[in-house]
């Protein structure tokens, strides 16, 4: 199957930049030409055309840290274990009709979920979206701190199992890319400060970590950590974790040892931690100091309430139709600071598809790549944040959401 699709704007995030009346040539799911509408014509005079000349193209989004098939079908549904995943397949769903066609999930363990990573990946093996699964260990900050890990699945763990050497290892093995693998300090997850109060407490030692981490790399894998607050970034970034997801309240000097370090950062600008979220000038300094960052929802997640730059009220559930909105408010720092369109879309495409190991496949509109765009009214988070301003969602080439 080929055909072309004409955009009035191509923002494109790869070397290309933004073409101007563009049009790309897609052929068995891929990018097979991207150029100016006049010379693709020329090129391939009989090809079947799209014309979507009033709409800008961009790469789909990705989103590099959620919840979706795990935590959310339960706080959502009155879902019992036989029908979890057909909640998990209606969330996929909204994400892709959100404009978001790759995933990070994260696999923590759960009480409700008694499912090992192979079912969440036969949940989604048949669907038009993309997810990489990192399995982890998760600490609940309760009065009793609660711990579970993906292997364990609903059973719960002690403090102590979180460091044995033979959990970490198959939880390592398990993991396909650095998502919140280990949880530093505790995390409030879902649930109001009343019954989180140890929300923030850290759960490692240095040395613990600096084991931990020696497995996953030993293994050829990068780790990942949920980590907020002065004390748990400083011990994530002196045991070498490689990805700090949400890293909250994290100082300057830190911002310069990460980037010495080449650690990447995953903001959540919605929250997810006991500490109010990255905010946009922080965003931004990352952004100047070539810390390659994205942005991810990890949702579904109780806002935080109380910053300046989100517009919640309260703190019902928000899910991955947030994205843009979360988004935007450093995206239009970005732009107010003179940065290029495509490089502020790269926060919510190529950033998060190199997280993923993916960005041979995905993340750019460039030749060689999956067709996986978006036909919009705007630049996606930039220029728009409602979904319904997303028109149509490619995946691999096949319209798989159409609003027209
Ligand atoms: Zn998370």
């Amino acid at each position: 199957m080929r055909y072309m699709i004409r955009g009035k704007k191509i923002v494109t995030v790869s070397q290309l930049g933004s073409l101007e009346n563009g049009a790309i040539v897609i052929e068995n799911g891929k990018i097979a030409a991207i150029d100016s509408w006049e010379r693709l014509k020329e090129g391939y005079p009989d090809l079947d055309v799209i014309d979507c000349s009033s709409y800008v193209i961009t790469p789909s989004l990705v989103d590099c840290h959620t919840h979706l098939l795990e935590f959310a079908p339960t706080s959502l549904y009155p879902v019992t274990p036989e029908t979890h995943f057909l909640a998990g397949k209606t969330i996929l769903l909204h994400a892709l009709s959100s404009g978001i066609t790759a995933l990070g999930e994260q696999i923590c363990g759960h009480p409700l979920c008694d499912f090992s990573k192979e079912d969440y990946q036969k949940a989604v093996r048949d669907l038009p979206i993309d997810v990489s699964f990192a399995t982890t260990s998760i600490s609940i900050g309760f009065e009793n701190l609660a711990h579970f890990t993906s292997i364990t699945q609903s059973r719960r763990v002690t403090h102590y199992d979180l460091a044995d050497p033979v959990l970490v290892q198959m939880i390592a093995l398990e993991s396909d890319y650095p998502g919140e693998n280990i949880f530093i300090s505790a995390t409030p997850a879902n649930f109001t400060d009343k019954e989180v109060p140890r929300a923030g407490e850290i759960i490692y030692t240095l040395e613990e970590l600096q084991k931990i981490v020696t497995i996953y790399h030993r293994l050829g894998k990068r780790m990942g950590a949920h980590v907020a607050g002065e004390e748990g970034i400083q011990l994530a970034l002196d045991a070498g974790v490689d990805v700090l997801h949400h890293a909250h309240g994290m100082t300057d000097k830190q911002m310069e040892k990460s980037v010495k370090q080449g650690v990447k950062i995953v903001a959540t600008p919605m929250g997810g931690t006991h500490l109010a979220p990255n905010s946009p000038e922080e965003i931004l300094k990352y952004v100047e100091k070539d810390i390659p960052v994205s942005i991810a929802t990890d949702s579904y997640l109780p806002p935080y309430l109380g910053t300046s730059w989100l517009p919640f009220q309260d703190q019902s559930l928000q899910g991955p139709d947030v994205l843009m909105l979360i988004a935007q408010p450093v995206m239009q720092l970005l732009k107010k600071q003179n940065y290029d369109e495509n490089k502020i879309l790269s926060l919510l495409t190529d950033n998060p598809a190199k997280l993923l190991g993916k960005d041979d496949r995905f993340g750019r509109l460039e030749v060689g790549l999956e067709a996986n765009f978006l036909v919009a009214e705007g630049v996606p988070g930039l220029e728009i944040t409602e979904i319904d301003k997303i028109k149509q969602v490619f995946y691999r080439g096949i319209k798989v959401i159409n609003r027209d």
